[in-house]
């Protein structure tokens, strides 16, 4: 029998409805919009995309934060719906959180000590030697050595680096079969991004967790990740293991990625000047049919525009989900009709999509 995911994603949506003005109800965000995934226990996956285009929301609804809209998240094979607050407050336990900013997410009023004590109080350890025990073996992982000289210091003693490494031990106290790592270099010198990706890595596989790392970044990710799920506009449109994605992007966003990543001026690896529109599209009022159409080289119009593209599998383990990719694109003789008419870019027997 098939082991059960870690976790499982099915039809996720989490929207904000917008505010009230007199009668109406204004719309609303869409900011997570049909995603299902799952992660397999022990392996470490990437969330890629563009500031906007929902990472964070997903990161939240995982984490239990947000309720979503439709849909759920099954941790274990248990939905968190039907979670009560104690249960709730245990599945917290079992996901630890690496922040994207270090300075921002450590209490400066506490020690790391302190720090790092807070979430086993909270999670019922109240032997204290207990607690100084973890702490030190916490602190002894992240190479914060000699645990000594870091117990009693406060977070604006410590350099960017030696912060992030405390928030990786408070997330990895609880000893949580599933750690989210939120941009966990970008605001860290370049010196040292390294050495954390390279850390979490080593604690990963060591411990045997689930990592999933969220990140715009996607020059990084061949190293450190086995998975990755390429979002736009609050959709996954491509996932597929590290390589096969990197070298043969199926998706044309993605590839408009990494053309963008090539370009000599870095400033260019999180933004898509090369692609026609430029900005991604408003998660209020998000364009018809695939989101991605007023920014594809490829877009088909009659179809891209009208028809959300459902996911194909152009390759053995590799999800796209794009009108290109449709099997029948390859016969000669297939087409799609819409309302009666041929959609452009196809020819070939009908495959009716109006009904
Ligand atoms: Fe481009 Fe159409 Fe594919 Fe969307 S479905 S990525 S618009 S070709």
């Amino acid at each position: 029998m098939a082991e059960t995911p870690l976790v499982e994603a099915q039809g996720l949506h989490t929207w904000f409805e917008l505010r009230q003005w007199g009668f109406l109800r204004v719309g609303a965000v869409r900011a997570v919009d049909d995603v299902s995934f799952t992660l397999a226990r022990g392996e470490a996956v990437a969330f890629v995309g563009e500031s906007g285009c929902g990472k964070s929301t997903l990161v939240r609804t995982l984490l239990g934060l947000h309720r979503p809209t439709l849909g759920e998240v099954r941790f274990e094979g248990v939905s968190l719906a039907g979670l009560k607050s104690a249960a709730l407050k245990a599945y917290r336990a079992r996901v630890g959180y690496v922040q994207q900013d270090p300075f921002g997410a450590l209490p400066p009023f506490l020690d790391v000590r302190r720090i790092l004590a807070e979430p086993l109080k909270v999670h019922g350890v109240s032997d204290r030697a207990e607690r100084e025990r973890r702490i030190r073996a916490a602190l002894a992982e992240v190479r914060l050595t000699p645990v000594e000289e870091y117990l009693g210091k406060f977070p604006h003693m410590l350099s960017g680096g030696q912060q992030q490494r405390v928030v990786i031990a408070r997330a990895l106290i609880l000893e949580p079969a599933l750690v989210i790592a939120d941009e966990p270099v970008s605001m860290l010198d370049a010196s040292v991004r390294v050495e954390i990706l390279e850390l979490l890595q080593g604690i990963q596989r060591r411990r045997g967790l689930t990592l999933a790392f969220v990140t715009h970044d996607l020059t990084t990710v061949r190293h450190y990740a086995e998975r990755i799920f390429v979002l736009y506009a609050g959709k996954v449109v491509e996932s597929a293991p590290v390589n096969d994605l990197l070298d043969a992007p199926q998706h044309p966003y993605t590839r408009a990625l990494l053309a963008a990543l090539s370009d000599p001026d870095a400033a260019n690896a999180t933004r898509l000047r090369e692609v026609p529109g430029g900005e991604p599209p408003s998660l209020i009022d998000p364009p018809a049919g695939c989101r991605f159409h007023p920014r594809c080289p490829s877009a088909m119009p009659g179809l891209c525009d009208r028809e959300v593209p459902p996911d194909f599998t152009p390759r053995p383990g590799h999800r796209a989900a794009c009108w290109l990719h449709d099997p029948g694109a390859e016969d000669p003789n297939h087409s799609i009709i819409i309302d009666g008419r041929q959609a452009s870019g196809r020819g070939g027997p009908v495959h009716d999509v109006s009904q």
